[in-house]
């Protein structure tokens, strides 16, 4: 018998299960049906003990309706926690990081760009001792746009922190559960959950996945969530903008100070002349566009900074589906 019950695991539950499957749901009812109809297979293929855990982030169409009826389906091993508005899709997954029973947790995108079958391989790495496999996608089913944007954040990422990734956009990833209880304890916010975990683990790896486009609908990511996901990630993890914009900053003072001398020498020396007139214009809307591009960087460690120091709850729970802790 399947009940509805809200919350009835702590954060730090034991790891009572081989396996959680972690997905966030945004708007995804044209994927779904397909999702299920292979990933239960994969999974009840596996012979370890299992748990699928959905977290509906506010989807406007029929998702919830449809993992409602995945649930009464297979309630012994689905579970689903309804949020009563979209937070993203780490925070999705975050709220299913803080109720996993696993002792190994995969996380998967329901869009089915992640195969569910390349699940397998990934637990092959986790039984070798790895805690923390990310999957590399082999020939990306992306726009253009996405694959060199991923290239040139992976770049930034590579100079500015110490986090070794060749596919940081990929979500199909596993986990140990002290890496996720790690990660859950870290109360972060704004994260960009692949590179948290892999700052966590012992001992990581990657393994080559394939790549398939979106079964339907359209990617939830628009231009802008996209640059704040990957400011986050950058912000999050390293001060080094700060740093390297300070340096900047420097080089640029003194360059003006050196034609400033100039300047004074030649007004001193020479008398008032307009010429070179446009060039100094040319040079002040450079350092008032430096002076910006800083604005705007301490902004972002700041605004970031003030939703930590406020501490508002991060996402809000309207309900979970799942058996009784005790059945
Ligand atoms: N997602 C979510 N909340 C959001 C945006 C996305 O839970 O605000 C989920 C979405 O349903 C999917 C996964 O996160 O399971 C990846 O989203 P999407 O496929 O839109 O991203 P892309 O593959 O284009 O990076
Ligand atoms: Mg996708």
């Amino acid at each position: 018998m399947s009940t509805t019950s809200s919350l009835t695991h702590s954060p730090f539950a034991p790891a009572i299960i081989d396996v959680s499957v972690v997905i966030p749901v945004y708007n995804e009812q044209g994927n779904l049906p397909l999702l299920f109809q292979r990933l239960y297979p994969v999974l009840d293929n596996l012979g370890r003990s299992y748990e699928v855990i959905f977290t509906n982030d506010g989807s406007a169409d029929s998702s919830i309706e449809l993992l409602t009826a995945q649930f009464n389906a297979r309630p012994d091993v689905t579970r689903v926690i309804d949020f009563n508005g979209n937070y993203g899709q780490h925070m999705a997954i975050m709220a299913a990081f803080e109720r996993v029973r696993g002792k190994v947790i995969v996380t998967l995108d329901a869009d089915l760009q992640n195969p569910p079958e390349e699940i397998p391989k990934l637990l092959e790495k986790t039984d070798a001792g790895y805690d923390c496999v990310g999957g590399a996608r082999q020939n990306r089913q992306d726009t253009i746009f996405r694959r060199y944007a991923s290239k040139l954040v992976n770049f930034v990422r590579k100079r500015s922190t110490n986090i070794e990734m060749s596919d940081q956009g990929c979500m199909l990833r596993a986990y140990s559960c002290a890496v996720v209880e790690g990660i859950v304890r870290s109360g972060a916010i704004n994260t960009f959950i692949p590179a948290l975990a892999y700052t966590l683990a012992k001992k990581p790896t990657e393994v080559p996945v394939r790549h398939e486009e979106r079964h339907a609908g359209v990617s939830n990511y628009s231009i802008g969530k996209l640059i704040r996901l990957n400011f986050d990630l950058i912000t999050a993890f390293t001060i080094s903008p700060l740093q390297w914009f300070t340096t900047f900053a420097l080089a640029c003072s003194g360059g003006s100070l050196f034609l400033v001398l100039v300047l004074a020498f030649r007004r001193i020396f020479l008398g008032a002349e307009a010429e070179g007139l446009f060039t100094l214009f040319g040079v002040l809307f450079f350092l008032i566009s430096v002076c910006m591009v800083g604005i705007g960087l301490i902004g972002e460690y700041v605004g970031r900074t003030y939703q930590v120091v406020r501490g508002r709850t991060r996402y809000q729970v309207n309900r979970v589906l799942e058996k009784d802790a005790q059945e």
